[in-house]
């Protein structure tokens, strides 16, 4: 049997020091690719209440997501359920000029200046009908970012209320250093599965712990390539995975999502699922526990080798 884990339910667990915004689960729910799943408002709104009844109270966003569409597709359900708002918490994203019909950029870029942070973070709070992002995320880190200059935006629109924390995301642990310097970040959202583990050497996972900031994690189940990738280390990681799950008796989805939660630096998990059932795979792995052995046996399948 599964051991519980009854500590990632816990939401006193969020009230430590250096408090994370999140009030519910461990799990948060990711809305990229909201506008593929065709569904209509009121479709909308019972997928958010759904989503709410199993725990899940966080939602992450990105101005660019769906083409610069997908936060206006939440925030019209947000309009048809108004009391919903208060219910959960919004994650949004910006910094990224991604090239689109309406914005015919000669190349992608990143924009970390105020007037674009700003402008992006208005839009957002349109498209979203709400007044206050509960957390505000740097997609990629700009080249060109002015830490200092960056950290007076944040200060500004949390001043006017329209912010209430800020983080990053895909940041090395040195461009999360050198703007918290400047400003306190609450989070690097990272990208982490059994089969991408940069993240386990590169710092990034370490520096979360020293500071004692819990990462959020995008792409937990490699975005479907864990069900699907044909490549040698997919097929390697699903044999493995799918003996663990088997004796277990859970499923696949559900052990890469407590592979990850067996991270100490407490990780929150963001499902990119549309499927109700996907959400209830991605909560139940708050009650496994890994042992090292399961842990490893993982870790030595992406890699395709032993440990050292
Ligand atoms: P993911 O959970 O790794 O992948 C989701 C995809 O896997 C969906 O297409 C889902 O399809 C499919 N899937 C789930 N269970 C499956 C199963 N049993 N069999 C086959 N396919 C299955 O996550 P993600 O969508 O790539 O990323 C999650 C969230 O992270 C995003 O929504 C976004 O909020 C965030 N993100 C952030 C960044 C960043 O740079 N910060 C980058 C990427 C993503 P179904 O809908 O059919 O379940």
């Amino acid at each position: 049997m599964p051991a519980t884990r009854p500590h990632h339910r816990r939401s006193a667990h969020a009230c430590q020091r250096h408090a994370f915004p999140f009030r519910a689960l461990s799990i948060v729910a990711g809305l990229w690719r909201i506008a593929d799943w065709n569904l209509g408002v009121q479709e909308r709104v019972r997928w958010i209440e759904q989503a709410l009844e199993l725990g899940i109270g966080s939602f992450d966003h990105a101005d660019i997501y769906g083409d610069y569409r997908a936060e206006a597709l939440f925030g019209e359900a947000l309009k048809a359920a108004p009391a919903l708002r208060g219910r959960m918490q919004l994650v949004s994203k910006c910094g990224i000029r991604l090239r689109s019909a309406q914005r015919p950029y000669r190349v992608n870029h990143y924009d970390t200046e105020a007037t674009y942070v700003r402008a992006q973070v208005e839009q957002s709070l349109r498209n979203l009908c709400t007044e206050r992002l509960d957390l505000v995320l740097i997609h990629r880190p700009d080249y060109l970012m002015d830490a200092a200059a960056l950290a007076g935006t944040f200060a500004a629109l949390s001043r006017e209320g329209k912010v209430a924390h800020w983080g990053v995301s895909n940041h090395s642990a040195s461009q999360f250093a050198l703007l918290q310097q400047h400003h306190p970040l609450m989070t690097n959202q990272l990208e982490l599965s059994p089969l991408q583990m940069a993240a386990l050497d590169d710092g990034t996972l370490d520096q979360a712990q020293q500071l004692g900031l819990r990462p959020m994690i995008w792409s937990p189940l490699g975005g479907g390539g864990l069900f699907t990738c044909a490549d040698e280390q997919a097929i390697r990681v699903r044999a493995e995975m799918a003996r663990i799950a088997a004796r277990h008796g859970i499923s696949l989805a559900t052990l890469a999502y407590a592979w990850i939660l067996r991270h100490p630096s407490r990780p929150y998990p963001i499902t990119g699922t549309g499927r109700i059932e996907g959400l209830r795979e991605a909560v139940a792995a708050l009650d496994v526990r890994l042992d090292a052995e399961d842990w490893y046996a993982i870790w030595t399948a992406s890699k395709g080798h032993p440990v050292p």
